[in-house]
């Protein structure tokens, strides 16, 4: 814990981001975990994916918004990605994720309003292409916010999908209201840090809210979207789509990029829809460091190219 909260005060450090970007072998850890800086970088992993029977869904990274130029900014990079992805004919199998805080949400003035009209452009340009955005979850005090404005965008683009987040405890509640026709829903464990009064805290009681919020996403009419890298839960999920007889078609598995390839692979060959997370942009700091705070054996990897000489 007391080594998750010092990653994770690092991952706001810009010291420490100069000495990732500057050491060549350092960019090497990077690479595995980030698509690279630009849409062009992100285009071209996408490609890759496809080309090895996987899905994506793209997450432009740009957490650190302090204006509205920003947040329009940051949405028409995600206009400008799916029209790069429509020419390179990928929009069947590569669709975005956004997180409303990188379009908007937080700002002072206004923020649920900006976000959701930037989100609502997003949304256009993807429904044009045939292809989906799926909204990211952040941090417990926006997901009134969020599931809402989730609401709103489906009344014009039905497929826009939602996250839960099993570690909250209302997520019981949202994955009933969620399961409905047609319903895209990615259940995750959770990624931020949140206090004991709104979430679960021990990994034996977050993956057994996950099991619960799974079982009722599998028995409902929507689509489940299963995003864990956790090898019992993906076995419970596969041992569910069969208790459910539901066909491949109707849910998916997602996973992050960089993190358990050869797994991703193995459930794309066996006829599963695999969905692979990338994120690309020139904030990848932070999120390169969180992946880090959840798998120590991944700093490890990471302390050794910073300290390498070549
Ligand atoms: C596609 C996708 C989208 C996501 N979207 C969101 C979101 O919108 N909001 C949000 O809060 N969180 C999101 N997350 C993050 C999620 O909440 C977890 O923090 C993260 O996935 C780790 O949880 P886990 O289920 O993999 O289980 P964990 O308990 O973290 O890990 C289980 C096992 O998976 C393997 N593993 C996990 N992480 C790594 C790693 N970095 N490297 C190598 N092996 C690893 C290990 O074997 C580990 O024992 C998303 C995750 C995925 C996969």
């Amino acid at each position: 814990m007391v080594l998750r909260h010092a990653l994770l005060s690092a991952s706001q450090s810009e010291a420490m981001k100069a000495m990732a970007t500057n050491n060549p072998f350092a960019s090497g850890v990077v690479s595995r975990f980030v698509a690279g800086e630009t849409v062009e970088d992100a285009v071209r992993v996408a490609g890759e994916l496809s080309a090895a029977g996987l899905h994506c869904t793209i997450d432009h990274l740009g957490e650190d918004i302090t204006d509205e130029d920003r947040a329009n900014k940051n949405a028409d990079t995600y206009i400008r990605l799916l029209a790069e992805l429509g020419e390179a004919d990928l929009t069947d199998r590569a669709e975005v994720s956004v997180k409303l805080g990188s379009i908007g949400q937080a700002l002072p003035d206004n923020g649920a309003a900006i976000a959701l009209e930037n989100a609502r452009r997003i949304c256009a340009a993807a429904a044009e292409l045939d292809t989906t955005v799926t909204i990211d979850a952040e941090d417990h005090t926006t997901i009134d916010d969020t599931l809402a404005a989730v609401a709103v965008l489906r009344e014009e683009y039905p497929a826009t999908g939602a996250v839960l987040q099993a570690y909250l405890k209302r997520t019981m509640d949202d994955a009933k209201k969620l399961s409905t026709q047609g319903s895209r829903v990615r259940l995750c464990k959770g990624a931020y840090a949140e206090h004991s009064d709104v979430a679960y805290q021990s990994r034996q009681d977050i993956d057994l809210a996950f099991v619960r919020a799974l079982k009722v996403l599998m028995h409902g009419k929507g689509y489940p979207m299963i995003a864990t890298h956790d090898p019992r839960l993906v076995d419970i999920s596969a041992a569910l789509a069969v208790r459910t007889s539901r066909e491949r078609s109707s849910y998916e598995y997602q996973m992050l990029y960089g993190v358990r390839p050869e797994e991703q692979r193995r459930l794309a060959s066996l006829g599963e829809r695999v969905r692979v997370y990338v994120p690309f942009g020139s904030q990848w700091y932070a999120y390169l460091v969180r992946r880090m705070a959840e798998k120590p054996a991944n700093l490890g990897l990471f302390i050794k190219a910073l300290s390498s000489k070549y």
